[in-house]
């Protein structure tokens, strides 16, 4: 399939990581140091934004001196990569007090990921994602998994080493199976008590180890509505920076069988048709929708629904 087949909010991170030089702390140095660097900001996992010309919101990059000089050392930058030949940084602020209402006055706003995801450029919505899923493992990951030292950032932030073991650990990503079953002209979503009322999404679970793709979609469907599966296709995947998963995005053909909520995860599944679906994506139903777009279970229902 073509690179840009179908990309889901989240994706799309234009930046070259330059993985190649970022290793080279002298280089990065040299980047941060330069006044034509930029860095965005990110404050308790929410980013700065600012208002974009012609509508929504964009990024609110600041010079990466004054990033480098808010961080106080290499703990809470991340090299993010290059734009063109322009390096951009990213920074981890954290604690009680907006920095919007202090060192970054005037500079920009933070504002929830998930709920400007939408609003921005594809672009920053994938850039703002990197930086988020990387400082949510550098918060869980400051010490060695194998001696319980404190460790080191390394590589721009891509990496940490354990100065007393010298281990090296690297930043890690969840698989996660996120499936629409169907049957026929049918599809079937389930619902979660925790969830507002009437919404309907496509069933998830964690890949173990152990397991490849398709079979850890199959389990997902005996386990949580009763039902065996006959065949999985691919659709797309989102990188879901809550705190560091990969949504693997399937559509999956079910077997005859009365599909029977598991009463732990979910309290409730339901078969809806073609036209319904159509409909759970849009409008919504008066006693049912689907999640929003930002969702990969929305693009699931949707492309099914469009088939
Ligand atoms: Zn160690």
């Amino acid at each position: 399939m073509p690179l840009s087949a179908f990309m889901n909010v989240f994706a799309g991170n234009p930046l070259d990581r330059a993985s190649d030089r970022r290793a080279n702390a002298a280089w990065v140095a040299g980047k941060l140091a330069d006044p034509g660097s930029l860095a965005l900001v990110m404050w308790n996992g929410k980013p700065m934004v600012e208002k974009r010309e012609g509508g929504g919101s964009q990024i609110a990059y600041v010079r990466a001196d004054l990033a480098s000089e808010l961080a106080g050392g290499l703990e809470r930058l991340l090299f993010m990569g290059l734009w063109n030949e322009t390096a951009v940084f990213a920074l981890d602020m954290e604690g009680r007090a907006d920095p919007a209402d202090g060192p970054l006055a005037g500079l920009g706003r933070f504002e929830d990921l998930r709920a400007i995801a939408l609003d921005v450029p594809q672009a920053d919505a994938g850039i703002l994602a990197t930086a988020k899923a990387m400082f949510e493992w550098r918060r869980r990951h400051r010490h060695c998994a194998a001696c319980g030292g404190p460790s080191e950032p390394s590589d721009g932030g891509w990496k940490r080493i354990c100065p007393s073991c010298k281990a090296e650990h690297f930043p890690r990503t969840d698989p996660v199976v996120i499936m629409l079953p169907t049957r026929g002209e049918t599809c079937l979503l389930g619902r979660q008590a925790a969830w507002p009322k009437g919404t309907y999404s496509a069933l998830a679970g964690f890949l173990e180890p152990g397991e490849n793709i398709e079979e850890a979609c199959a389990r997902e469907i005996w386990e949580e509505a009763g039902l065996r599966t006959a065949r999985v296709r691919y659709h797309s995947t989102q990188p879901w920076p809550y705190p560091s998963s990969l949504m693997i995005g399937l559509i999956a053909e079910v077997e005859d069988g009365e599909a029977a909520p598991d009463q732990t995860e979910l309290e409730e599944v339901r078969w809806f048709t073609r036209e319904e679906a159509k409909v759970l994506v849009t409008s919504g139903l008066p006693d049912a929708r689907a999640p929003g777009a930002v969702a990969i279970a929305h693009q699931l229902i949707k492309a099914w629904a469009e088939e």
